[in-house]
């Protein structure tokens, strides 16, 4: 199994060790023809607006929904679960995401007296107890569709989703060394 992180802006160094700690073929993806032969994709945190601009000069849109068309699994934890959504709100004029997941994403929905918060999170499939959410300027969850399965809320707001292949948390499980949510990508999502 080999699984990718877009390696373009943000926190993807820690993913890739999660994932070797896991002793998955980790790639540091910079190349659209990186998305070749993986089985799954992790679209990091860090600056929506700027992993969107870098993603259109390096030409991944295309090449991403392409390679999820045919099975690749996604997971966006922050920012990325911002460039998964098929709807952004508060984005900045004309950003673009993948709209690969029935999701409405707000972006910088805490709010400024709690930028940045971290909190237990009681997370659908995960065994032994609760998950330590940390929280960056993080987007919420406002809407999900039909097909989507809720995973986890703050204060009754979503802050995790799953759609068949598709994964979207708001915290961002790399910062913490619990590997988790990390082994659901793997075994759940992917292995599906
Ligand atoms: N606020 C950032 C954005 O809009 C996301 C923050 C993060 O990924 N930690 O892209």
């Amino acid at each position: 199994m080999r699984v990718g992180v877009l390696a373009l802006q943000g926190a993807f160094r820690e993913h890739v060790m999660l994932l070797e700690a896991l002793e998955v073929a980790a790639v540091s993806v910079r190349l659209p023809q990186q998305l070749e032969d993986l089985d799954g994709l992790i679209i990091p945190g860090g600056e929506s607006t700027a992993i969107g601009k870098l993603m259109e000069s390096y030409s991944f849109y295309d090449p991403i929904k392409l390679r999820q068309g045919q099975g690749m699994a996604v997971w966006g934890t922050c920012a990325g679960a911002i460039l998964v959504a098929n709807s952004v709100l508060d984005g900045v004029e004309g950003q673009r995401s993948l709209g690969l997941m029935d999701i409405t994403v707000r972006r910088n929905a805490f709010g400024r007296q709690v930028d940045s918060f971290e909190v237990d999170l009681a997370v659908a499939h995960l065994h032994g107890g609760d998950f330590r959410g940390v929280f960056i300027r993080a987007p919420w969850i406002e809407a999900v569709g039909e097909d989507v399965t809720v995973l986890a809320r703050h204060e009754g707001v979503v802050v995790a989703a799953r759609q068949g292949r598709m994964l979207a948390t708001v915290f961002h499980p790399e910062l913490t060394g619990d590997p988790r949510i990390h082994r659901y990508f793997i075994e759940d999502v992917i292995g599906a």
